[in-house]
């Protein structure tokens, strides 16, 4: 496969080449790793940046339809827009929460739209690891915004937010006054949170959930990286497409402020820091369980802290020492 002549092709926005990379990206093999890693050297030459936007809610809130309205109405603003999944159940049993249903039909079928299922992979770093390189073309290809969506599930709005430049909680109405389990983790990594919904007769529910939700999220540390009335709660409808383009303007005003004030490059550097420190550890991860020479002594040694014959530190510590070489 000629690298530079896919790279080039990816630069100059040719869809049908962006899938051939993504496919080559996601790929285990060996060859198409060391191929997947010149590629991405020579897409960074072209120096762009989207706007990287995660987006996760629980099933049912709205996702599709919101990616859906919400997609059609940046391209309807002439930007190219690249959709990315990042699905945890893909990665632990093969079936998918994400992607089964034909989701997003309208957008799919714009040329400046751009859709992409979750990979599938055993691991969610695994995944992980793929979409951000994933991004990264996407970039290359000129979209302007990419958009990382996610269930509410576990570890990936961490992952997706550490890929993201703006993360967005999408939150159904609820009844009550409980804030929907809504862990406080979750709360404090998100820049906006968005009340779906808010029409007929959900509408003054959703008001409600969102008042609360302002009020929850005025209650966290002020974080530094964040204008004086962020992180900000608000309501939209992905149906009637009501407060999507006001949504849209909030984005662009953090991402600005941000820019403005060295947080987007400093937010940036500091995950291309972590992505460099996750793919080491992935590596090593690799080395240990593709060495059959490796795995038996995991085995072996495993047994005799099995055993009480070894301490589990020991053995952890003669095992490290055998991956480096240096016993
Ligand atoms: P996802 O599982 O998060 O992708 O959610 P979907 O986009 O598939 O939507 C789940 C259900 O909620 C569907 O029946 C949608 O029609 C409905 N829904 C999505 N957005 C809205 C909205 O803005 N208002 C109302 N009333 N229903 C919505």
């Amino acid at each position: 496969m000629d690298i530079d002549d896919l790279a080039r092709r990816v630069m100059n926005g040719e869809r049908r080449a962006l899938a051939r990379a993504i496919t080559l990206v996601e790929s285990s093999r060996e060859d198409h790793r060391a191929q997947a890693t010149i590629l991405g050297e020579r897409v960074a030459s072209s120096g762009r940046q989207a706007l990287r936007l995660g987006l996760s809610g629980t099933p049912g809130v709205g996702k599709s339809t919101f990616i859906e309205a919400f997609g059609l109405m940046l391209v309807e603003r002439g930007l190219k827009v690249a959709v990315l999944a990042v699905d945890p159940s893909s990665a632990r049993s093969g079936g998918s929460i994400l992607g089964d249903k034909t989701r997003m039909e309208e957008l799919s079928r714009k040329r400046e739209a751009f859709i992409r299922p979750s990979p599938s992979q055993s691991q969610l770093g695994g995944v992980a690891r793929r979409t951000r390189e994933v991004v990264t073309l996407c970039e290359a290809a000129a979209y302007d915004v990419v958009l990382i969506e996610t269930v509410g599930v576990g570890q990936s709005e961490t992952m997706v937010a550490e890929m993201s430049d703006l993360f967005l909680l999408l939150l159904a109405p609820a009844g009550g006054d409980e804030l929907q389990g809504v862990k406080r983790g979750i709360m404090e990594i998100a820049d906006m949170i968005l009340i779906n919904k808010a029409d007929g007769e959900l509408k003054p529910v959703a008001n409600r959930t969102c008042a609360d939700y302002a009020g929850a999220l005025r209650l966290l540390r002020k974080r530094p990286e964040d204008p004086a009335d962020f992180p900000k709660a608000m309501t939209v409808s992905a149906v009637e497409g009501n407060g999507l383009e006001v949504a849209w303007d909030e984005m662009n005003t953090l991402a600005d402020w941000r820019r403005e004030h060295g947080y987007w490059d400093a937010r940036r550097a500091n995950q291309a820091r972590k992505w460099f420190e996750e793919e080491v550890r992935m590596g090593l991860l690799a080395r240990l369980s593709n060495s059959a020479e490796m795995r038996s002594q995991m085995d072996r040694l495993g047994s005799r802290v099995a055993g009480g014959e070894l301490a589990p530190a020991a053995a952890a510590h003669e095992m490290l020492s055998l991956l480096s070489g240096d016993s």
